[in-house]
């Protein structure tokens, strides 16, 4: 950090993907950013290709110009992991350049915050539930942490300490099957505090009429796509209308897909899929999200959760939307092949690599 700033080296690459494919451009890296080198093929204006098009064909490298052959993509994130349940550090290794923990120690989430060889992170702390609720009475909550609130009061006190150790999302859970749930009063107040101190509330809904509640009291997330009742068209539209109740405007959903069944799709992994396929077609927000740490799942991208996502329509550009982060920073996901028409987005994925600027840096 202390060493005087390095020259900015430039990289020709085949193409790379935000919001929308664009052809061979020219990257800038310097060791804090990875910058698409275009006037015109910017976020504001994604539809023009960089105007080095034919760099690769016409082009003698210079000393500062190399060709990384293959394309790059915003760094891909789980929106739903527990760290606690899983080894932190593999997840880089795994394909995965963020993650947001939905539930966990915050004493150990703000080391693994601090922590550069474990993915980007956002979380939320401890899961806020109703005395004896779920996740309290399961053996693996005793390694993570729960807080169990009885008053909106209670709540609301819990919401701070998760917000003072550092937590950017607030986690509840509303599990009918498994317990008491915390009453409608309580839940608002959690909406209302965590909107005022800029964190998006992430509900585990479960049991008939959870998700409704979740929507109404103005949770911003769903931690998974519902699956335990086929969810009306007339509720699915209201969630997917931009609101402005929610923070940033939009109400979304967590697929978590492969959790039911781990590849051994069954009914509740097709009322999950059937709801998540009617959303993402009305216009709603989809996350890429797997629960990791909640049984047998790979430690990183889930090629299963994918392939679910595609069979739900959550296809080509959707798909990457709700895998992406929203552009390259220092981070970045490299593929060594250019995908065609004809290419399984889901297994293409699998062969990305985590590149940071400052490895980027070191090949020269
Ligand atoms: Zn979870």
């Amino acid at each position: 950090m202390s060493e005087p700033a390095a020259p900015a080296i430039d990289y020709r690459i085949d193409g790379y993907w935000m919001r929308e494919w664009h052809g061979p451009a020219t990257v800038r890296v310097t060791p804090e950013s990875i910058t698409v080198l275009s006037d015109t093929a910017t976020a504001d204006n994604p539809t023009v290709d960089a105007p080095t098009a034919d760099a690769r064909t016409t082009d003698a490298p210079t000393a500062a110009t190399r060709h990384l052959p293959g394309v790059l993509l915003p760094g891909f994130r789980d929106s739903h992991v527990h760290l606690g349940l899983i080894e932190p550090r593999t997840l880089i290794a795994g394909g995965l350049a963020a993650v947001d923990d939905l539930g966990g120690d915050p004493a150990r989430l703000i080391q693994w915050a601090d922590d550069d060889e474990v993915s980007a992170l956002r979380y939320a702390g401890a899961f806020i539930t109703a005395p004896g609720g779920y996740p309290s009475t399961r053996a693996w909550a005793a390694t993570l942490s729960v807080c169990e609130v009885a008053t909106p009061e209670q709540a609301i006190t819990v919401v701070a300490e998760q917000v003072a150790a550092g937590a950017t999302l607030v986690k509840v859970t509303l599990n009918t099957d498994d317990g008491p749930v915390i009453s409608d009063a309580t839940l608002t107040a959690i909406v209302e505090y965590a909107h005022s101190r800029g964190c998006e509330v992430v509900a585990h809904v479960q049991g008939k009429g959870q998700a409704l509640r979740a929507f109404t009291a103005g949770v911003d997330r769903l931690a998974h796509s519902p699956w335990s009742e086929r969810l009306d068209d007339s509720l699915i539209e209201q969630m997917v209308k931009p609101n402005p109740r929610f923070l940033g405007g939009r109400h979304s959903w967590i697929s978590t897909l492969d959790i039911h069944g781990y590849g051994q799709r069954g009914s509740e992994f097709e009322t999950a899929s059937d709801n998540l396929r009617r959303f993402h077609h009305a216009g709603g927000i989809v996350h890429y999200g797997t629960d990791m740490g909640n049984g047998d799942l790979p430690p990183g991208l889930n090629q299963r959760e994918l392939t679910a996502l595609q069979d739900a329509g959550v296809r080509n550009d959707a798909l990457l939307r709700a895998l992406c982060l929203p552009g390259f920073g220092s981070t970045v996901s490299h593929l060594p092949t250019v995908p065609d028409v004809d290419t399984d987005l889901a297994e293409w994925l699998m062969t990305a690599t985590v590149v940071t600027a400052r490895e980027l840096m070191r090949t020269q």
